[in-house]
């Protein structure tokens, strides 16, 4: 049997911000695959609160000290991104059953568009199930004299600052 080909794989999403779950996505995907793409896209139907160059800034904060990850932003098909970076594996996260059915419908209409490119879905850490950017962006807003804490139970510590300053700018 001859051994597979070296993999390169992207991982697209909006990751606005990065969180502790989307991390350990990348780090289980980086020990997986050749190498790695953080593809920071932008979702028309979701309202960003960080630019796409401030994400893919922030991410790369966080990856630095993972050698084969690379971060760029894009902004057509996610098929077209893979292309670009000749990656032949799209990796996405799962969390809950709602994840699944939108998922299921974002893969087919990829390999409709591109059947060379496989999708490879990895279920999230139990201990990250419950955390999306949409909730972490909550906290950031509501929480109380504690919220540095509360975020760190959720983001990567190069992330809370740039969440409270984007979210928060009239916090001393
Ligand atoms: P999108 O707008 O593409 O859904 P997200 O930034 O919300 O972008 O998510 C990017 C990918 O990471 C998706 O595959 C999503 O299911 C996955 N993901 C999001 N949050 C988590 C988490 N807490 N644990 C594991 N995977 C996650």
């Amino acid at each position: 049997m001859s051994p597979l080909a070296p993999r390169r794989a992207i991982y697209p999403g909006s990751f606005d911000p990065l969180t502790l779950g989307h991390l350990d996505i990348i780090q289980r995907g980086s020990a997986l695959f050749e190498s790695l793409t953080v593809g920071v896209g932008t979702n028309p139907e979701k309202r960003a609160a960080f630019t796409p160059a401030e994400r893919v800034e922030l991410i790369r904060r966080v990856v630095s000290p993972l050698p084969n990850v690379e971060v760029a932003s894009f902004d057509g098909l996610t098929v077209d991104f893979a292309r670009q970076c000749r990656a032949t594996v799209v990796l996405r996260g799962m969390r809950t059953l709602s994840d699944i059915e939108q998922e299921f419908t974002f893969t087919l209409a990829n390999r409709a568009l591109a059947p060379d490119i496989e999708t490879v879905f990895l279920m999230a850490s139990e201990r990250y199930t419950h955390i999306s950017s949409t909730l972490i962006k909550q906290v950031a807003l509501l929480g109380g004299p504690q919220v540095e804490q509360q975020l760190s139970g959720f983001v990567p510590p190069e992330i809370v600052p740039a969440l409270l300053a984007k979210l928060r700018p009239q916090r001393p």
